[in-house]
């Protein structure tokens, strides 16, 4: 059984595999991320390859914090202020990738742009803190399939693909993050999640523009 409880020590382990490698599944507010170390191209195709996931289509970073998105892509001033607002939080934050970002190319699916997002979730944060590492984390479904709220509905989707999954409850929001995109002129809402666009709005003085496509 590849379910653990999430404790410091497991999570302790799961930092360790994530070093090594290895793929772990771990609860977010949102939704059960699969985690892999986005700077280890041979853990990010694991992920991939586990969620049956196309190579066109990027993942999400997981970060503590905005400081960290420096060492990777342009903060824009209304990245600072959003994070400043909602991070941690349910808000994913797509940026220019700097042309010395570490991560492993298939990351940003060769867009040239990254999505972050900084989660309110003590296990998910005592990962980043653990391993030190900018984590992927896509919900960890098969690509195509509803994001996984438990532990067990992880397992249900990708059975032993995670080296780990790391029970935590089910996650406090059960919806995923609201993927606000700051890379072209006007910000521009990509996916209604569990922030609401007013209040991203608010923030910004500014209305979002509204699309469809990632
Ligand atoms: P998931 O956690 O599975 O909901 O995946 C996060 C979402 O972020 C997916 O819909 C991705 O397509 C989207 N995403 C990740 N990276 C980017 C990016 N660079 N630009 C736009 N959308 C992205
Ligand atoms: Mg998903």
């Amino acid at each position: 059984m590849a379910i653990v409880p999430a404790t410091e020590e497991t999570i302790e382990q799961a930092a360790e595999a994530l070093a090594k490698g290895e793929i772990v599944a771990f609860p977010t507010e949102t939704v059960y991320g699969l985690g892999a170390n986005a700077l280890d191209a041979r853990a990010v195709a694991r992920v991939f390859a586990a969620k049956g996931r196309p190579s066109d289509k990027p993942l999400a970073v997981l970060v503590p914090g905005i400081a960290k998105v420096e060492d990777f892509a342009a903060v824009t001033v209304a990245a600072r202020k959003l994070a400043q607002a909602f991070w941690p939080g349910p808000l994913t934050l797509v940026l220019p990738k700097r042309q010395d970002c570490p991560f492993a190319e298939p990351v940003s699916a060769g867009l040239g742009t990254i999505a972050f997002r900084a989660p309110d979730h003590d296990v998910a944060q005592m990962l980043l803190a653990k391993s030190g590492l900018p984590i992927v984390a896509p919900s960890a479904n098969r690509s195509g399939n509803r994001s996984p709220k438990t532990a067990a509905e992880v397992e249900a989707e990708l059975g032993d693909r995670p080296a780990m999954i790391l029970d935590g409850g089910p996650s406090p929001l059960g919806v995923e993050s609201t993927i606000v995109s700051l890379v072209g002129p006007v910000p521009t809402l990509l996916r209604q999640g569990a922030l609401s666009a007013e209040a991203i709005e608010d923030v910004l003085d500014q209305k979002l523009t509204m699309t469809s496509a990632g």
